[in-house]
């Protein structure tokens, strides 16, 4: 590698949905990179196959690489000195490249008709077009030329394919699997430039990589096989000297190991796949993300970043900071990297643990305001977050763990109660109540003594009367430590809460 050569590296997904994790993986290691170089981190949009484009897509995709924290120093939307960065609006940029390509001999116009490549692959089920068969099939390397200009002329429709060379080894150092090798003739005749004149992705993807002056690409594994082609492309263009060095990250698969990881696989076991919450714009259907779902942002790309990746310790947190600095491509795995769910609601945990009430509020806000609970004092917040904060895995358990801090329950866990209860138990709340409601110091610690001097003056067990007392304050079994939650309550609402339990006990009991 020159090692003058200024960093620069692309992300460069196509706008066709949802954001697979996968793709914010390799985001991210593009992001590592660059910053620990002193680098830019491209955001290039591959929207050339008019075919697969999802209106919304790119916007969402930008959504989720701001929501990641890794945002692009040169994109479609900020601009940039090497723009656009949207290969749709290069697209005067791609033809004169592919009738290089034609000149030199290293592509042909190929005029076959869909018609007739059906009829082609009917006849030969495993048919591609390559060496093969090229000089039988309807393309300029069999017409004469005058006839082949005749039909460009005439504006008949036609592609631009790149001519394989035939038992060639085409070979490469991959910064991850080392030197790979390929036999020319075992690839087929890529579609450079197509018949509405926009480039295929892989003349898009070397002719920008090229003007981009990309010095390295990482991208998914998926995209090997389609390394000898970019290849070629670089040294018949000319450009072999300025080709980015490549790395071909492991997959993501499927817990079991068995293949890649697909959206499929997220609906069937019931975990996202996506970075955020996807809407198909012609379905209207919903694929749910891990934002929603309840992840921090810095608790995905921590786990996006270990799939594949460890810095040689045990450590397995790591903030964003501390990937930039720590991130090595030697220590990149070459095998795949399973997902498991259970992993990355771990680091979710972790991370919420450590994370302060100034990152946690807001989403917390967010939540309780989607479950209708607005205008909740800060303090307050703050206070029964330090008392849950342990429990959530996801963010979204927050609700189910603190509800009843918001709100009074709205019905009780009456089995629990009903069987043992008796007049001692209500003369027991009756008093209860009417000490609290007069009771000072309201602290948790301060409450315990009382209440438990209380039990031991009535002669019944504790758990008897603490299993009652929780069942008034929060509905059910549940919650944090009782007294830390009456102390938050205050006075006045514990008071309530146990004077509406104790009714609702009576009432169950006759
Ligand atoms: N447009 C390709 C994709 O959707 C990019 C592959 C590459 O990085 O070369 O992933």
């Amino acid at each position: 590698m020159d090692e003058n050569r200024k960093v620069r590296v692309r992300f460069a997904p196509s706008p066709t949905g949802g954001l697979h994790l996968g793709g914010v993986r390799t985001a991210l290691f593009n992001y590592l990179f660059a910053r620990q170089h002193n680098g830019s981190f491209v955001l290039r949009i591959e929207d050339t196959d008019q075919t697969r484009f999802v209106p919304g897509a790119e916007t969402y995709i930008q959504e989720c690489l701001a929501w990641c924290g890794i945002q692009p120093d040169e994109s479609p939307e900020h601009g940039g000195d090497y723009g656009p960065y949207r290969q749709s609006d290069r697209k005067s940029n791609y033809r004169q490249y592919a009738e290089q390509l034609v000149a030199n001999g290293h592509a042909y116009y190929a005029f076959d008709t869909a018609e007739e490549l059906e009829a082609q692959r009917k006849a030969h089920p495993n048919f591609r077009y390559s060496h093969e068969n090229r000089t039988q099939l309807h393309n300029s390397l069999n017409l004469d030329p005058a006839e082949t200009r005749h039909l460009l002329e005439s504006g008949h429709p036609h592609v631009i394919r790149i001519k394989m060379p035939v038992d060639e080894t085409i070979s490469f150092d991959d910064l991850i699997r080392g030197h790979v090798s390929f036999d020319s003739s075992l690839v087929d005749d890529k579609v450079l430039l197509k018949a509405d004149g926009m480039p295929t992705y892989h003349l898009a993807v070397v002719v920008d990589d090229y003007h981009m002056a990309i010095s390295h690409v990482f991208r998914g594994e998926e995209w090997l096989p389609s390394a000898p082609v970019h290849i070629l492309l670089w040294e018949y263009l000319g450009w072999r000297d300025s080709m980015p060095q490549w790395a071909h990250l492991p997959l993501i698969l499927k817990p079991d190991g068995n293949g890649k990881l697909s959206k499929r696989d997220g609906d069937r076991l019931g975990f996202p796949v996506y970075a955020m919450n996807w809407k198909d714009p012609k379905t209207e259907t919903v694929t749910k993300g891990f934002r929603e779902m309840g992840f921090l942002p810095e608790a995905f790309v921590n786990l996006l970043a270990t799939l594949g990746w460890n810095d040689g310790s045990e450590q397995e947190l790591f903030t964003i900071a501390e990937l930039i600095e720590r991130f090595s491509l030697e220590r990149i795995s070459k095998a795949g990297a399973k997902f498991d769910f259970e992993k990355a609601k771990w680091f979710n945990h972790e991370w919420i643990k450590r994370s302060d009430d100034r990152t946690l509020v807001p989403y917390l806000t967010s939540l309780l305001a989607d479950h209708g609970v607005y205008g909740v004092d800060r303090q307050y917040l703050s206070s029964v977050l330090e008392l849950v904060k342990d429990r959530l895995t996801l963010l979204t358990d927050f609700w189910e763990q603190a509800s009843f801090f918001f709100k009074r329950p709205d019905n009780y866990d009456l089995a629990a109660v009903r069987p043992r209860w008796n007049p001692e138990k209500t003369a027991f709340f009756v008093d209860m109540t009417a000490k609290l409601a007069n009771f000072d110091p309201w602290h948790s610690a301060e409450l315990e003594s009382l209440y438990k001097l209380a039990i031991q003056a009535s002669g019944m067990k504790v758990g008897e009367l603490m299993l009652p007392f929780r069942i008034m304050l929060v509905g059910g079994k549940f919650g944090p430590h009782v007294f830390d939650i009456a102390a938050l309550l205050g006075r006045e609402e514990t008071v309530a809460r146990m004077k509406a339990g104790l009714q609702a006990f009576n009432q169950a009991a006759h």
